[in-house]
């Protein structure tokens, strides 16, 4: 085989998307040697039957199924473990991520030297407005909490080296949060602008509430200042609980003064049984996470493969 560039594509009911890929890469990839790995996700329609017929047509497709849906990450994963060549990219499947633009990050490693250019939204045309504020809200909030840079707009297309593949791997967690582990391993990063591009055919996948737990992933997947604040808000809650203290014992023994004080009694307890439900959830988000990782389960399981 002779290609040196692997394409992976995670899929989770494409079913119109997969020929439409395949043939715009096609396009766009004329003078370059290439190879997809489709990753079917334990999709419900007719994903990876596209798939499979496709690889009986073209030599340089192959796919994975999974037995379940295991997540996008989870198919990143699998997409990358099984690519072997010297540059891989990984792209969605929806054509949001345009295949023009795969020659010119080719150049930015071949002749630039970078190790991994990436592509950036420069607008968020195309998407809901409320989703837009919140994704920009959360870019903000993860990068004051994280040591882990992660740019805004920066999207899951990107292409790579062999040598970052192989770092990318060695991570081996089990919540994997692309855009902070591809910030993590470090390497130079070049990053190109493009216009965002809507979903030529079937629907986003992710939810509302889909979305939240991805956002909770990204900040603790690569922040324990959680944590931190917990302790930090606690003591602080503490010591204010203190002085209060002090000044009911003082009014009670030298002034004699007896309140009767429901409304900051009711006040204190709310406020404080609301911060420790609080603490407690985010403690309980890092514990969930150790005990994920201890149970050291396989990120998926491939069920059917097709091509070669
Ligand atoms: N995807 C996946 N598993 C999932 C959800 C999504 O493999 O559980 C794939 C999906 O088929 C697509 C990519 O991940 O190729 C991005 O998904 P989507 O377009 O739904 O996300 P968005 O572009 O809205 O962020
Ligand atoms: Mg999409």
């Amino acid at each position: 085989m002779s290609e040196i560039l692997s394409i992976v594509i995670p899929a989770y009911n494409e079913e119109n998307n997969i020929n439409l890929i395949y043939q715009e890469l096609k396009k766009e990839l004329k003078e370059i040697e290439f190879k997809i790995i489709f990753v079917d996700d334990g999709s419900h329609d007719n994903t990876y039957n596209n798939i499979k017929e496709l690889s009986g047509k073209y030599d340089n497709i192959s796919g994975l199924s999974f037995s379940r849906n295991f997540g996008k990450e989870a198919a990143i994963l699998a997409g990358l473990k099984e690519s072997k060549t010297e540059l891989v990219v990984v792209m969605d499947a929806d054509l949001q991520h345009p295949p023009v633009v795969i020659p010119e990050m080719i150049r930015g490693i071949v002749e630039e030297g970078y190790d991994i250019v990436t592509t950036r939204r420069t607008s968020r045309k195309g998407e809901p407005y409320f989703r837009s504020l919140m994704s920009k809200r959360f870019y903000k909030l993860i990068n004051r909490l994280s040591d882990t840079k992660i740019i805004d707009g920066a999207q899951d297309f990107r292409i790579m080296t062999r040598q970052v593949v192989d770092s990318v791997l060695e991570l081996d967690e089990y919540h994997r949060f692309s855009k902070g582990i591809f910030s993590w391993v470090g390497y130079d990063v070049k990053y190109i602008e493009v216009d965002s591009y809507k979903r030529i055919e079937g629907k986003s996948s992710w939810s509302f509430w889909s979305l939240i737990k991805y956002a909770i992933e990204g900040v603790v997947s690569f922040s324990t200042r959680p944590l931190r604040f917990a302790t930090i808000f606690g003591s602080i809650v503490s010591l204010l609980s203190f002085l209060y203290l002090i000044q009911v014992i003082i009014e009670v023994i030298i002034l004699g003064k007896i309140t009767p004080g429901y409304t900051s009694t009711i006040a204190v307890v709310l406020f404080l049984g609301g911060i420790q439900l609080l603490a407690l959830g985010i403690i309980g988000e890092y514990i969930s996470r150790t005990y994920m990782q201890v149970k050291k389960r396989p990120h998926y399981f491939i069920k059917k493969r097709c091509g070669k």
